[in-house]
């Protein structure tokens, strides 16, 4: 794998943060590693090397036809030398063009199977995974999302060179499965505490999910998670979200994704109003890039919104 970019810590001028004497920075994880921007690299690390260690030569996993997380093994497969296998959630996308995800998935050499709604429900069974290791070989299986107890270590890292930059109060993140949000909290040194925006619905399980790959022993009075800025659900939006990135990059030069980083920043400039960060205080929020989601989004719902970016995105 190419080596990554030194981290850039990105200060952001804004009122909210200023008027209580809150340094607010952003931490450009989207640009550490051109060809596999963000955090889906840092949660693959460790697998990939653990891959290799069992001596498989193949990766299998499970997303959605927009998922970053697929995006991600696909690229890491041919930047690594490993064969991919994506099991694609949804029957009707095989008889369909193929999305952009899934079009630079299969070109990055991914082997992608449709499977229905009801088939991807077993994603977690052992019987299930059984059969598919079967049909393709021995592989290295990634859960969904990638958030796995090998996922950590590598988030974790993140704030081991974060610290060699700047000292911390609160690092923020976008949470999807959750898995970033704890690698993050098993990296933590008290008083440090990190503070996940559910990008979801489903709070509570969250919660639990990050709750269970800490381990249900480990304390947890050093993170919480904000469940309140999901703007309709994952990878749903509102007018007012896309109003919110677009003023975001007017402003600061950086676009945010509208699946995780829009509603990270949104939530985190509404805990700045709130009075949720003690003043003086510094506050990381990281862009865990994401980007790639933009043109599933304008696919899906280029009709609803006057504005997209016009940014190329990967
Ligand atoms: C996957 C993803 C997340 C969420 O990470 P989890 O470990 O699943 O919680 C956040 N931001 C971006 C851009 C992502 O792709």
């Amino acid at each position: 794998m190419p080596p990554a970019a030194p981290l850039l810590l990105q200060p952001l001028d804004e009122p909210a943060a200023a008027a209580r004497g809150i340094r607010l920075l952003l931490l450009r994880d989207d640009l550490t590693h051109s060809e596999l921007p963000g955090n889906k690299w840092r949660k693959l690390k460790y697998n990939l090397q653990a891959a290799r260690e069992q001596g498989h030569d193949k990766l299998l996993t499970f997303g959605g036809a927009y998922s970053n997380h697929i995006a991600a093994v696909a690229a890491a497969g041919r930047l690594s030398g490993l064969r991919t296998i994506g099991i694609i959630r949804g029957e009707e996308l095989a008889h369909r063009p193929l999305n952009a995800t899934l079009t630079r998935a299969r070109a990055d050499g991914m082997q992608l199977r449709f499977v229905s709604r009801e088939a991807y429900q077993r994603r977690h069974e052992s019987g299930w995974v059984a059969e598919l290791q079967q049909d393709f070989g021995p592989a290295y299986v990634l859960p969904e999302g990638g958030s796995n107890a090998l996922a950590l270590p590598g988030c974790a890292e993140l704030l081991t060179e974060l610290r060699t930059r700047t000292s911390f109060d609160y690092v923020a993140v976008a949470c999807g499965t959750g898995g970033t949000l704890a690698g993050l909290v098993t990296g933590l040194l008290p008083p440090e505490t990190a503070v996940g925006i559910a990008a979801l619905r489903e709070g509570e399980l969250l919660r639990a999910e990050v709750q269970r790959l800490l381990g249900n022993e480990s304390a947890s009075s050093n993170w919480v998670l904000h469940s309140g800025f999901h703007h309709g659900g994952y990878a749903r939006f509102s007018a007012g979200l896309l109003d919110f990135i677009r003023q975001f990059q007017a402003r600061h030069g950086v676009l945010l994704d509208p699946v995780y980083t829009g509603k990270l920043l949104w939530g985190v400039l509404q805990l700045l109003e709130q009075d949720y960060f003690r003043p003086g205080s510094t506050l990381v929020a990281v862009h865990t890039g994401g980007l790639q989601g933009w043109a599933g989004f304008r696919q899906r719902f280029g009709k609803r919104s006057a504005w997209w970016p016009t940014e190329a995105a990967r």
